[in-house]
């Protein structure tokens, strides 16, 4: 029956390649195959001189296409659709807005098995926990085993059970303990998992702006809106979370929680797991691809009813969604910056709005874009403007570094208040947003400086490695003892990075352990969980980081934070620099003082009278961004526009000049009133990796206006990518220009 059905139709397949458009399929031969033949499920095709996998989108009358020059599907792999409903049509729809092929946006979207043709369904995980009968046997046998103690500690704040790679991953090195554990009888092995339980445990007695919080969030519940809960750090957004997230559990929905990159912490999961007793599934970078799936299938089939995830979560299918929670929503993670260009805060919103459910976006220091989305009466907003109990924010002081001694980036006074702090036991939190030793090597005869051979960029001295490093491509070289150009031997370190705070810390403070947390300390998987377990509350301790340490983690006993070079931002190149600055310094700012001890933060600066930072120090966020929303709104800059970036880049500079302004060409033969184009112009670095990077910026503040300039384009821009032999991207809504 079906395949006589099937006879007269064409499958319109989103093949995962670079290109816009969709490809035809006469349906597979097989009777059995043809009848599952809806759109969303994934088949292999022939493509080329290969297969690949894509996903059926559309079925079309054959009518007027040619069908004997089609081939068939070779194989049909789901029996019902891995792209559902609303997911499908969110992956359509962004593939429109970003203007980026379906095939890829719509493999983003699926854990990597799945792109690879693999089953959509999961294997059990083996899952541990302690046996039931003796959860209340008193551990004090295991008095000379710490390390099982410790475990079995873990796992009795898990009485559900935990799976085993997890509890590894949490506990590195612990398989020789699960083992001896085992072996007495204190743990034992389960296949899937413990049912599901609604029930949670109670909260603290909420304040009265976490009240009207709740209420007012809890009261949007069945239906989609977008509110922002705008609380300074510390000020219990977490905990407003946790009770919209028993609202809806109450109600047998699911919650997807967001999380940038580095707040997606064990701290962070352990919050969560000490405070709801039902199914919850983590998708971090970390895991497996099977761990992934695994987290894919469970979230999708409704057994988990908590995901948290990063970016990409955004994706995951859940089978009864109530509402969606974007933590930090100000934060650049949220931004895929490779392949699919897309904002998964933007996606959330629009996710939430084809199922129905509310989006909740939580900062101390919105972006300017939900500020302004507030401001237009689009966004609720909720403001929590006090930390919880006792706790007060850190005073902020500005350190005039004009005509001061200045050392390695630090002033005498800096060390001083870093040596009070100490004296009192108390760790101080030194952040410094550059890795490395050195910013340059340079000679001090001729000027020289060590520069990468494949960019335009100046190599980064690692002196403890004895290497000049590029962070752009990688490219690594031995420190030289000699100047290449004149000879000289007296080259020098310019600039200062984290590597050389730590040494010239290392010396100013001999008996205080300095710690450094950076991308270079915590590359190894693992690393940064055991660095931060030396991080001990009850001594003095110094830690030195970049970004990686501005949010996620808490540490109680730092009490003062210094800030190396507040200026960064200030005269930065790119237009968001300073908003991200001002984000950056509340962020670390909200690190000191949280437990008991008030806490102090300093920054340095040649500036000190810039009103901006005026505004940080008054922590007084809302007059900082309404200063830069309103030089953003005399530029024309976002929000009050919408830009399109089209890079290219090439090994040869005289193609991507030739393609960007063919492409500019096709643009302005045919105008959209309002659009604006700039440039093309080189990229800030405009050669990296051996290749030449150049772009062309698409302005307009009717964003209707641009999409259909952009779409004018957008078939021109296959061809002449072709015909000029670039690489290309279409970056709507960039993050960053230069
Ligand atoms: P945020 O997420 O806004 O930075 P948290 O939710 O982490 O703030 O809350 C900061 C601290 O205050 C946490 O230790 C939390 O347990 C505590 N807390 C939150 N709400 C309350 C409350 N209503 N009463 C007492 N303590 C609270
Ligand atoms: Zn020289
Ligand atoms: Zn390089």
């Amino acid at each position: 029956m079906a395949s006589i059905e099937s006879r007269g139709i064409v499958l319109r397949v989103a093949v995962n390649v670079p290109l816009m458009r969709c490809f035809d399929y006469l349906p597979p031969a097989d009777a059995a195959s043809a009848s599952r033949l809806v759109p969303g499920i994934r088949v292999r095709v022939p493509f080329g001189h290969s297969t690949r996998v894509g996903i059926l989108v559309g079925l079309g009358d054959a009518g007027s296409t040619t069908v004997d020059r089609l081939k068939a599907v070779n194989e049909v792999l789901d029996e019902t659709p891995v792209l559902e409903g609303e997911m499908f049509a969110l992956l359509n729809w962004a593939s429109a807005y970003y203007h980026h092929p379906l095939g890829e946006v719509m493999m983003t979207a699926l854990p990597v098995l799945l792109r690879q043709g693999e089953p959509a369904v999961v294997a059990p995980v083996p899952y541990v926990r302690i046996p039931p009968d003796r959860a209340a046997d008193d551990a004090a046998t295991l008095d000379r085993a710490p390390r099982q103690r410790a475990l079995v500690r873990y796992l009795r704040g898990h009485p559900e059970g935990i799976a085993e790679d997890e509890l590894l991953r949490t506990m590195p090195g612990s398989r020789p303990y699960i083992k001896a554990l085992s072996d007495k009888g204190w743990l034992e092995r389960f296949s899937g998992q413990a049912p599901a339980s609604p029930e949670s445990l109670p909260g603290p007695e909420l304040t009265t702006a976490q009240t009207t919080a709740v209420e007012g969030l809890i009261a949007a519940l069945p239906e989609f809106s977008v509110s922002l809960l705008n609380g300074i750090t510390g000020s219990g957004k977490t905990e407003v979370y946790f009770r919209i997230i028993e609202a809806a559990l109450a109600l047998g929905r699911q919650v997807l929680v967001l999380v940038p990159e580095i707040g997606l912490t064990p701290q962070l999961i352990a919050r969560f797991r000490s405070r709801f007793r039902c199914q919850l599934c983590v998708l971090h970078s970390g895991l497996s691809a099977g761990e992934r799936l695994a987290a894919w299938c469970r979230a999708r089939s409704g057994e988990a009813s908590i995901v948290i995830g990063t970016r990409s979560a955004v994706f995951v299918p859940l089978k009864a969604p109530g509402v969606l929670i974007l933590d930090e929503e100000h934060d650049p993670s949220y931004k895929q910056q490779s392949g699919f260009l897309y904002h998964a805060r933007d996606l959330a919103v629009m996710r939430g709005r084809e199922l129905g459910v509310p989006v909740i976006l939580g900062s101390a220091t919105p972006s300017l874009e939900t500020l302004h989305n507030v401001a237009r009466g689009r966004y609720r907003e909720f403001v929590l403007p006090a930390r919880t109990g006792d706790s007060v924010l850190p005073a902020i002081e500005i350190q005039d570094m004009r005509a001061q001694h200045v050392e390695h980036g630090l002033t005498r006074r800096m060390i001083e208040t870093m040596a009070r702090h100490l004296e009192q036991g108390r760790q101080v939190l030194v952040f410094l947003n550059r890795r490395g030793f050195a910013t340059s090597l340079v000679c001090h005869d001729c000027g020289w400086m060590a520069g990468c051979r494949h960019c335009d960029t100046r190599l980064v001295l690692h002196r403890r490695r004895h290497e000049l490093r590029c962070h752009y491509c990688g490219y690594r070289q031995g420190v030289m003892d000699q100047c290449p150009e004149c000879q000289g031997t007296r080259l020098r370190a310019l600039g200062f990075g984290t590597e050389r705070l730590e040494e010239a810390l290392n010396q100013a403070f001999p008996d205080i352990e300095v710690i450094r947390i950076d991308r270079d300390t915590t590359r190894r998987k693992g690393a940064l969980d055991e660095i931060l377990g030396n991080v001990r509350d009850d001594r003095p301790q110094i830690l030195i980081g970049t970004q990686l340490l501005a949010k996620g983690h808490d540490f109680p006993n730092v009490t003062l934070v210094v800030v190396i070079n507040a200026d960064q931002g200030l005269y930065g190149v790119d237009f968001r620099s300073s908003e991200r600055m001002g984000q950056m310094i509340l962020q670390v700012a909200g690190r000191a003082g949280r437990a008991e001890h008030a806490g102090e933060v300093v920054l340095q600066s040649y500036h000190p009278d810039h009103p901006l930072l005026t505004c940080l120090q008054g922590h007084d966020y809302a007059a900082f961004a309404r200063s830069i929303l309103e030089e953003r709104r005399e530029t024309g800059l976002p929000p009050y526009s919408n830009l399109a970036l089209i890079r290219a880049d090439s090994t040869q500079a005289l193609r991507v000049q030739a393609f960007l302004e063919a492409v500019a060409d096709q643009a302005r033969a045919a105008p959209v009133p309002g659009v604006e184009i700039f440039g093309p112009v080189p990229a800030a670095i405009e050669r990296r990796v051996g290749r030449h990077h150049a772009q062309l910026l698409l302005q307009s503040e009717d964003r209707a206006g641009l999409h259909r300039q952009l779409n004018g384009i957008a078939a021109a821009l296959e061809t002449l990518a072709a015909r000029h032999r670039v690489h290309w991207s279409m970056d709507v809504d960039p993050i960053e220009i230069c």
